[in-house]
């Protein structure tokens, strides 16, 4: 493709993303294919010789959008939102183009320094403290763009171990760095992301996970107390991770309390995971659930969750970068450049040497809302949550499951969790909606997020009509039938499900059944949420035959959690 054809291709590719995204309404919001789909419609090998793009572009039409998806329509109410906003799409377009690897300052200046001068920006927008901008009087802090929330986390884990094993070797110095690890203890809630638990698989080191209070929320005492039975036991405390909004359910960990004790202990790193919530400090009213932030020694965000910037945008900030690099840095000859003294190199803030100039992006999306542009669009999705809060809250065979403040309501029907599951089995085989589950204090709950860049009231009356009439044909199966309904009617006896629908929906309702034993070690293990692993079911709380079980195992369909594989194959 020559630069001719590109400014022909190009203009139409626009075209069909604005048809795309103001076409989405009519489609449906989960496609409607079985696991392998794709593989049946496309060859089995790569074309040797170049393909017309027109051609290319019909598969697209005809193989690639019936398998999608759609995180942009206007009823996807799943997870939490993923940007794409024009001014993002096209400041990746534009880094793409560029095409320069930022490693160092010396490899592309302007993409070190922007990601620089953007990061101080927006950590100044949310209100963070001045010490982790690099601005900030006396400084000694600053931010850097990371892949995923999922990074932040695993490299201000690293950068916690570096600096605990540097201070037990303070009085073993001959000691290998290893001698340390079965001693360190790391810490967080039960409503954390199952990214901390990732990272500290990585980092060889123990989680320890806490029981949040009634709100969800992990509180001071509960945290002092675990650490000190790890200390009496020889263990070393080194790494809190503290979440502002859940993945689950939105909750908010007590920060107040947090810092001090991680403070009052000799060498732990504080790390605030605020992924999707962090984004809203950018409104000054919802700063009070920051509280306590000034205790952290680490804060992310992801602005490509909640503030139009298209993935990937995951701002990590630091209150002290050397303690972060420096557990990071190799420094190999052959970097090395005249400036290394005075420009940041971002290769030492992360795990990846190669950098897309990602600030671009951020940049494009905050100059082009400003502020204000921004802050409406959150101030927006809080409304609409809400409202649909109130929607809920008005029909008695509902319940709501957590404190709403952000852009994210829990709700349930009242009665048993296998009511609830076959609840969002029904909406989302329907293609109307889409929602994901999660476990809030045990309890199977359905998460309905606002998503929708311009979501409006209309969606959230529409959403709420849908929930609505499969509730009603759930639970009075005979009312939505065109036979006229007797006016005794007999007791309705379900008829058995054909296995493929069953399979289908046993799938959309995201929960994955196991053995009661599974089920019990599975409760016994530390597995925390995070939207997309499958929630477990005990099979005996649940008529499904054995040989669809055995489907349901092996094809596994959209959702992996290779980890239980592991514990089922071990069965
Ligand atoms: C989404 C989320 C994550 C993981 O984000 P990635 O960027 O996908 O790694 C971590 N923590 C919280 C609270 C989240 O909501």
């Amino acid at each position: 493709m020559d630069s001719a054809e590109f400014r022909v291709k190009g203009k139409e590719m626009v075209d069909y993303i604005c048809d795309y995204l103001d076409g989405l309404g009519s489609r449906r919001v989960t496609p409607n294919v079985e696991p392998g789909y794709l593989r049946r419609l496309l060859p089995g090998e790569a074309p040797q010789q170049p393909e017309e793009w027109d051609s290319i572009m019909r598969d697209v039409d005809d193989k690639i959008m019936p398998g999608v998806t759609h995180w942009q329509h206007p009823r996807f109410n799943a997870y939490f939102p993923s940007g794409n906003s024009f001014p993002s799409i096209l400041g990746d377009m534009l880094s793409d183009a560029i095409g320069c690897i930022g490693f160092s300052w010396a490899a592309s200046p302007a993409c070190s320094e922007l990601e620089n001068i953007v990061m101080d920006w927006f950590g100044r927008a949310i209100g963070l403290p001045d010490e982790f901008l690099s601005s900030g009087k006396n400084s000694k802090g600053g931010g850097a763009i990371e892949a995923s929330a999922s990074d932040c986390i695993l490299v201000s884990m690293l950068a916690a171990r570096a600096q605990v094993i540097r201070y037990l070797k303070e009085d073993q110095p001959d000691a290998e760095d290893s001698v340390f690890l079965p001693k360190l203890v790391a810490y967080c809630s039960r409503e954390a992301h199952s990214c901390v638990e990732k990272a500290a698989m990585i980092c060889m080191v123990k989680l320890r996970v806490l029981d949040p209070d009634d709100k969800c929320s992990l509180r001071g005492a509960t945290l002092r107390k675990a650490m000190e039975e790890d200390e009496a036991e020889g263990l070393v405390p080194f790494f809190v991770s503290c979440t502002l909004g859940s993945t689950g359910s939105c909750s908010f960990d007590n920060l107040v309390e947090v810092g001090p004790v991680c403070r009052s202990f000799p060498c732990v790193w504080m790390h605030v995971d605020g992924a999707y919530g962090g984004n809203a400090f950018i409104c000054p009213e919802l700063r009070p659930l920051m509280a306590g932030i000034h205790f952290a020694d680490s804060f992310n965000t992801n602005p490509n969750k909640w503030l139009l910037v298209s993935f990937d945008c995951s701002c990590l900030w630091v209150r002290d970068r050397i303690r972060l690099t420096s557990a990071l840095v190799v420094d190999p000859l052959y970097l090395q450049h005249d400036h290394s003294d005075e420009a940041i190199d971002y290769r030492h803030w992360g795990i990846q040497l190669s950098r897309r100039f990602r600030s671009l992006k951020l940049w494009f999306v905050i100059r082009r809302y400003g502020i204000a542009g921004l802050q409406a669009y959150i101030r927006n999705h809080i409304r609409l949550a809400k409202a649909f809060e109130e929607l809920v809250r008005k029909d008695d065979r509902f319940e709501v499951h957590n404190d709403v403040r952000l852009g994210l309501v829990c709700f349930r029907l009242k009665g048993t969790d296998r009511l609830n599951q076959d609840l969002l089995a029904s909406i989302n085989g329907s293609g109307k909606l889409h929602m994901i589950p999660s476990l809030v204090r045990g309890k199977y709950i359905i998460r309905y997020c606002v998503v929708a860049e311009h979501a409006s009231d209309a969606d959230i009356d529409h959403a709420w009509e849908v929930i609505q009439k499969h509730a009603t044909e759930l639970l009075e199966p005979s009312v939505e039938k065109d036979v006229p309904v007797p006016v005794k009617a007999a007791p309705v006896i379900p008829t058995k499900p054909d296995p493929s629908q069953r399979r289908l929906s046993r799938r959309l309702s995201f929960t994955r059944s196991v053995s009661r034993e599974v089920f019990k070690r599975s409760m016994s293990r530390s597995s925390l949420h995070d939207g997309a692993t499958p929630i477990i079911v005990p099979d005996d709380e649940d008529n499904i035959n054995s040989d669809l079980e055995e489907d349901v195992f092996s094809s596994s369909c959209t959702i992996e959690d290779d980890r239980l594989a592991i514990v089922e194959e071990k069965e």
